[in-house]
């Protein structure tokens, strides 16, 4: 197969579906991006990227960090993290407020924000830096030693991010937190503020289809516990339109509303696409429609 081709095919055939979204507003920084963007890069277990569009152009993470966030938190702590975070869809857009409270302040899953602040407050206790410990990570594994947080998306969002310290207080009142909201929040805003292109995110989540190999052949996690991640990427990665993106693309993804999308590919690579308009559930509208086109093509899915 000629997988260059092919991702150039999609970049033509996709990118006008960002017509029917809307790039992010609520954090006033992404708003500025041009929603014209498309890139995408697939990352080959023999060490290959190939990529079409601007996919060497970065891009705000947001929350495609949570995944690596999930990967270092379990790789430290285990099984331990599952008694302050659930591990089921939650069915509410990523930011809502009303079923933390019924939950007593144990989000549903890792990666809606209440739950990401839990793993951001458990790798602090644990690492001392979160957000260094996952930026010196993602500076390893995509091999750019350039990735850092852009300091005026991470100030965006602190200056607007009164629904994120509202959960972080939340969860402080429940005694699920160890360390201070303002700590919490600060590496929070700066771990979503991590801009990277498709091409090193692509490399970046070789792990994840490598059963927790790093790229050095190094372990990070153990096969089970990769197995696991990329199951919580399957059923809660893409907010609450998960159940969507399995029928149609039939990966695990995590996405972020800078228009990014993780798609794993177990044993065969990564695949990052992204677009900044988003759909009204939080995911790029070209970015799904690329890769529900790249896995119906190859016949590359988990299924
Ligand atoms: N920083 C964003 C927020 O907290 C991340 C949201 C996302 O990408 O899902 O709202």
């Amino acid at each position: 197969m000629d997988l260059q081709a092919l991702l150039d095919d999609l970049a033509t055939e996709s990118a006008p579906f960002a017509a029917q979204g809307k790039v992010a507003d609520y954090i006033p920084a992404l708003a500025a991006v041009d929603p014209e963007r498309f890139g995408i890069a697939l990352a080959t277990m023999d060490g290959r990227v190939l990529g079409s569009g601007d996919w060497r152009v970065p891009f705000s993470v947001q929350s495609v960090s949570k995944a690596f966030a999930l990967a270092l938190v379990l790789a430290r702590d285990g099984e331990a993290l599952w008694r302050r975070v659930g591990r089921e869809p939650s069915g509410n857009p990523f930011n809502s407020l009303v079923q933390l409270e019924y939950e007593k302040g144990i989000p549903r899953n890792p990666f809606i924000n209440a739950g990401a602040l839990i793993l951001i407050d458990r790798l602090l206790s644990l690492a001392g830096d979160s957000l260094g410990t996952l930026r010196t990570f993602l500076r390893e594994e995509s091999g750019n030693h350039g990735v850092d947080v852009d300091v005026e998306v991470a100030a965006s969002e602190a200056a607007h991010g009164h629904r994120n310290a509202a959960l972080a207080h939340f969860m402080a009142s429940c005694g699920n937190l160890e360390n201070p909201v303002e700590t919490v929040l600060d590496h929070y805003v700066r771990q979503c503020a991590l801009t990277m292109s498709c091409g090193d995110l692509a490399k970046a989540g070789l792990f994840l289809a490598n059963h927790g190999l790093r790229a050095d052949g190094s372990r990070l996690l153990t096969r089970s516990e990769a197995k696991r991640i990329n199951s919580i990427m399957l059923t809660c990665g893409t907010y609450d339109a998960a159940g969507d993106f399995a029928y149609r693309v039939g990966l695990p993804g995590k996405s972020g509303v800078g228009g990014g999308i993780l798609a794993v590919l177990p044993e065969r690579g990564v695949l990052c696409v992204w677009s900044p308009a988003l759909d009204a559930h939080g995911n790029s509208v070209a970015g799904v429609e690329a890769l529900d086109r790249f896995t119906t093509r190859t016949g590359w899915s988990v299924f």
